[in-house]
């Protein structure tokens, strides 16, 4: 199954200038005089390598050379862990966090609120919720976000498997009924589009709905806060004990 993950285009990382450039014939020193080519495994490693998000041309050289230099154990330690998480990783059927096995971890743990769902954008907003340890329910990644602009719609993003995950209990885990739905989206644009279509869509299924609050960010001061922060902190103020 393939997402848009809405990160894939993200190379705006600016490319190290100040790296030497990698000398062309360093390990090719046969000397047949006939021009600057690596042999071709190098030159596949490099264009590989250049071909993942915010490496450039240059960088991918400089990892190619790291990587010859290193020894055989370390940059086949690299291979085979490329190789187990594109064989052994997959999404959860249940709620689209990475797996090991049919279910992930928080769906196999029963001793979490399986009538409670958080709905997120990425796995790794999962993985940041998770670290506060406050939160006892499941989730659901979305593996994206709705951007008509870039043509990214609800047949993009595991919409229609929430949707049957509220409908039919038993494509929950442990097949428990879900009471609530909270929306996690992040605060952008696109964000908030996604969260005003779910809502829309599952309020016409019967869930009762709530959000994550938002509010000031600790240590930045008020008057650096955009309106829409300062708008939730209000809307979200709490009472003094
Ligand atoms: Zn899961």
């Amino acid at each position: 199954m393939t997402f848009v993950t809405n990160e894939a285009n993200n190379t705006s990382r600016a490319e190290p200038t100040s790296a030497p450039e990698p000398k062309g014939r360093a390990t090719d020193d046969r000397g047949t005089g006939s021009g600057a080519a690596y042999p071709e495994p190098v030159d596949r490693l490099i264009a590989e390598l250049a071909s993942l998000p915010g490496i450039g041309r240059r960088s991918a050289e400089r990892l190619a050379f790291h990587l010859l230099k290193a020894r055989e154990d370390d940059a086949m330690g690299l291979a085979r862990a490329i190789h187990d998480v594109k064989t052994s990783v997959r999404h959860c059927q249940v709620c689209f966090n990475f797996a090991d096995e049919d279910r992930c971890r928080v769906c196999r743990d029963d001793r979490r609120d399986r009538g409670l769902v958080l709905v997120i954008e990425q796995p790794k907003d999962l993985i940041a919720l998770e670290q506060t340890g406050m939160y006892k329910g499941l989730y659901h990644v979305l593996m994206g976000r709705l951007s008509p602009l870039e043509g990214v719609g609800p047949e993009a993003i595991t919409a229609e498997q929430l949707f049957r995950r509220i409908e039919r209990p038993e494509s929950n885990a442990g097949g428990v009924p879900v009471r609530e739905v909270i929306l996690g989206m992040n605060p952008t644009v696109e964000g908030e589009g996604t969260a005003l279509y779910l809502a829309e869509e599952l309020r016409a299924r019967g869930v009762k709905l709530s959000r994550l609050a938002r509010g000031l960010p600790a240590g930045a001061p008020i008057e650096f806060a955009s309106k829409a922060v300062l708008a939730d902190a209000i809307e979200g103020r709490r009472n003094v004990e």
